[in-house]
């Protein structure tokens, strides 16, 4: 079980707290226009200034690649979060991240007092988890708080390197959060505990349905990657997404499903069509009977009933991408059963980041989810039972 430190373990009063957020908000011509990660990070940072720490963030915006990009500067984000916390949040406009305003700004606060700093990605180190950037930023601090999960399945200098070189590092509530849904969920589930994945590729989520197999009682496969595994049944798949390198994977996992007692469901029924087109004409057919010249692109009607009737009695349902291709509003319905029928049980239901979270999002079902996670590529290195490196800098209790 993972037990890491967190804010409310330490004492700031006038120490020199830098936290990493996850400030990277989309951006068009100079505004945010979607401000969910500011307000996601108020909680650890207002708890900060009211313990009269001198609250250091930074974060990383988009790929500058190692340059200053002014399009990326962080400062509308210090304008926004001055805002939203009613007090001034300072920006420190180096190039270099901490340089001579940087120094200065941290040099002259008093208790309560918050700075921003430039996107860490200017720094070329950033993403190499280089030494001299990690011990530039430990520099300006006494202690570390990381509070930005959708970065902490990689080593970079803003999370795992400065560490290295500050006595105390610890988490946030948002990072807290994450790790005690996904940690709990995937490590000591109330059960039954079932695992709902889809999206495109098997490959991607080789070692996701590998480590699954161990911890599940119901295993649930849908969307693109469903075809390796009708293929791999001896089905016919037209021209479905497939990946005929993962077969015998696919095979292998059938096997082990078997052997450890798991119930692996995959579609008895798929939306087919003859374009890659939301106009498409749709024709539903039996799983493994696709035309030559058709595609499925969304679970059929049986198959949402199936779906939806396994989750029923589930106490823990960890949720990792769509059902089919939920961009395409006539190819969704696969996608919106599942989310539905999560919405309607009594159980904990997690959602992996990315597609998962943008279709639950986007279907209106948000509020209706347990925990929908921040960051997709850090919750499916949990779902693989990965150490994530953010996660494990942090100090233990
Ligand atoms: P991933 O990034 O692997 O989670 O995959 C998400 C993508 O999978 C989405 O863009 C979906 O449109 C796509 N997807 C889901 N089902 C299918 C399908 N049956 N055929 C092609 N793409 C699919």
């Amino acid at each position: 079980m993972l037990n890491k430190k967190s804010v409310d373990d330490i004492n700031v009063k006038g120490k020199r707290v830098l936290v990493r957020c996850d400030f990277n908000v989309p951006l068009q011509d100079g505004k945010i226009t979607d401000e969910n990660r500011l307000v996601a990070a108020l909680p650890t940072i207002k708890k900060l200034i009211a313990d009269g720490g001198k609250v250091i963030l930074c974060s990383h915006l988009g790929k500058p690649k190692g340059e200053p990009k002014p399009e990326l500067s962080l400062a509308p984000v210090a304008a926004r979060l001055s805002e939203l916390l009613g007090q001034e949040v300072k920006f420190a406009a180096d190039a270099e991240v901490v340089g001579a305003n940087a120094k200065a700004a941290v040099e002259a606060m008093a208790e309560g007092d918050v700075v921003l700093l430039e996107n860490t990605r200017y720094r070329k180190e950033e993403t190499k988890n280089g030494e001299e950037f990690s011990k530039d930023l430990a520099s300006l601090c006494d202690v570390f708080v990381n509070d930005a999960f959708g970065t902490a399945h990689r080593a970079h200098c803003s999370n795992v390197g400065v560490t290295q070189y500050v006595d105390t590092a610890v988490v946030g509530y948002l990072m807290q959060k994450e790790i005690d849904f996904l940690g709990n969920a995937v490590n000591n589930p109330a059960r039954p505990f079932i695992a709902i994945l889809g999206g495109s590729k098997v490959s991607s989520k080789i070692s996701v349905i590998n480590n699954l197999l161990d911890k599940v009682d119901t295993l649930i496969i849908g969307g693109g990657m469903a075809y390796t595994f009708m293929k791999a049944q001896g089905g016919t798949i037209g021209t479905s997404l497939v990946e005929d390198d993962y077969l015998d994977y696919a095979n292998e996992m059938i096997a082990k499903a078997k052997d450890k007692g798991v119930n692996l469901l995959i579609p008895v029924d798929t939306v087919t069509a003859k374009e890659f087109n939301n106009d498409a004409e749709q024709t539903i057919v039996k799983a493994g009977c696709i035309a030559d010249d058709a595609m499925g692109l969304d679970i059929g009607p049986n198959t949402r009933e199936l779906f939806a009737d396994a989750v029923k009695s589930a106490k823990t349902v960890v949720w990792n991408g769509p059902m089919g291709v939920f961009e395409m509003p006539n190819f969704a319905h696969g996608t919106i059963a599942v989310a539905k029928a999560l919405a309607e049980i009594d159980a904990t239901t997690i959602i992996g980041g990315g597609d998962s979270a943008a279709a639950v999002n986007n279907l209106g079902f948000g509020d209706k989810m347990t925990h929908i996670s921040t960051g997709g590529g850090a919750s499916l290195e949990f779902l693989e039972g990965k150490e994530l490196p953010g996660v494990a800098a942090a100090n233990d209790r």
